[in-house]
């Protein structure tokens, strides 16, 4: 199979750029600085498309592949992380799970919104207790006169407390037994529901723009009708998630390689010391080389497994192509911020300088959407190994 990028996926990377370099870019490091999180700006990515990019026409989506996805988050997050991630978290763990799992009402209620980028949601699957094993959740509903009642808190929700955060997709227990594991369900919660309570943003190591917060829900009710597929699937639903999400965040990691590898070239040909550009000398060269392996690795495993998905090929291959592409794109992005951020000495150090900012961000890489430790786990699995 091939997972060459087309004429058409090159002409609206070009488009995706032009948009990223004179929209965003300028005015990341402000954002950061200030921990904004750029409304004006999500709506701007919601009118070029951005959030309809994989989504049905009928909906106001373009119908377009997941590659296109891709593509358009690895050029947003080769200026800015945060924004990477917006786009990211805004349509594979908001749009994509209605997209999949929801009714006709639920895609007709939530989605036009969603998918022209004027509303956001979120997807709550972790909590204090329940991370890596999701499995654990705590968070209870209740089914109780036509209305679900929820119980429990989330904790590190992106796109969970924004003004314009319609929903959050949430998993709770629904059921226990005694012989095998809980049953778990996906309600949608509205953000205004009763008993929903969107808790102080986090102070971030990165990703300063973007919206994160925990969750508490007391007594929170939602309608009956507010199930997200089948009663008892959740499980089942939050892996597929996981598992597309993981592919864009190994995106998300190719955009921030190619800015690390861009910057060191630039800056290793310009800055002299001993009366050469640092770039002559083999020490700096060949660590700015090791990165362009990287960037080229990286992007052939994540578009090879969007390719993978696109073709419809069969889950467990693309399962474990996502989980490679994850591991290895997002690892070298933590290793491409820590080299260029040598290669800058001092000023690497400095937030004027943009590798300061893609080092700090870099690390959730290898933490979000099943951390490296995980994706090792899932390949190891996929090899038929007995792992844990
Ligand atoms: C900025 C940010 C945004 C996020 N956004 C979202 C979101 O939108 N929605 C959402 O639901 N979650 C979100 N998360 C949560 C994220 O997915 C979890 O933090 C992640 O899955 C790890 O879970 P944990 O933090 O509980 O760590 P733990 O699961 O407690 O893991 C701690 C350490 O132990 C390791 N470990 C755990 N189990 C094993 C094992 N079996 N074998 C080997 N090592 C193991 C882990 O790899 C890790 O190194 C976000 C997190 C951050 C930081």
């Amino acid at each position: 199979m091939t997972f060459e990028l087309s004429r058409e996926h090159e002409e609206f990377r070009r488009s995706v750029r032009e948009f990223a370099e004179a929209e965003i870019a300028p005015h990341a490091e402000q954002w950061d600085r200030d921990h904004h999180f750029p409304v004006d700006v999500v709506l701007q990515m919601g009118k070029l498309g951005l959030f309809g990019l994989t989504a049905p026409e009928e909906y106001g989506g373009a119908g377009g592949d997941f590659t296109s996805l891709c593509v358009a988050i690895e050029e947003i997050g080769r200026v800015d992380q945060s924004m990477g991630i917006t786009l990211e978290a805004g349509v594979g763990l908001g749009i994509h799970p209605i997209l999949t799992f929801g009714t006709d009402q639920q895609k007709e209620q939530w989605l036009p919104d969603l998918v022209a980028g004027r509303r956001l949601a979120g997807f709550g699957l972790t909590e204090p207790g329940a991370g890596s094993d999701a499995g654990a959740t705590r968070t209870r509903a209740v089914l109780q006169d036509g209305q679900w009642v929820l119980n429990g808190s989330k904790q590190f929700i992106t796109n969970s407390g924004s003004e314009i955060t319609s929903a959050v997709i949430v998993t709770a227990r629904t059921g226990d037994s005694s012989t095998g594991p809980p049953e778990i369900t996906t309600l949608i919660v509205p953000s205004d529901a009763p008993g929903f309570v969107v808790e102080p943003a986090y102070r971030k190591l990165g990703w300063h723009s973007s919206d994160t917060h925990p969750l508490t829900f007391n007594d929170c009710r939602v309608p009956e009708q507010n199930l997200l597929g089948e009663r008892g699937r959740g499980f089942a639903q939050f892996l597929a998630t996981l598992d597309d999400g993981r592919v864009a965040i190994a995106a998300l990691a190719v955009g921030c390689i190619e800015a690390c590898l861009e910057m060191s070239v630039q800056y290793a040909g310009e800055r002299t010391t001993f009366g050469v550009p640092i770039g002559a000398k083999q020490g700096i060269a060949f660590q700015i080389s090791d990165v362009a392996v990287m960037a080229e690795a990286a992007r052939a495993l994540t578009y090879k497994a969007a390719a993978i998905k696109d073709a419809g090929r069969p889950r467990k291959e693309f399962k474990k192509a996502a989980a490679v592409a994850k591991l290895y794109a997002t690892e070298s992005a933590v290793t491409a911020t820590r080299v260029a951020t040598q290669v800058f000495g001092g000023y690497g150090f400095m937030e004027e300088y943009p590798v300061a900012r893609f080092y700090r961000d870099a690390k959730v890489l290898e933490i979000g959407e099943g951390t490296s430790e995980v994706q090792r786990m899932l390949i190891a699995r996929g090899l038929g190994l007995p792992v844990e």
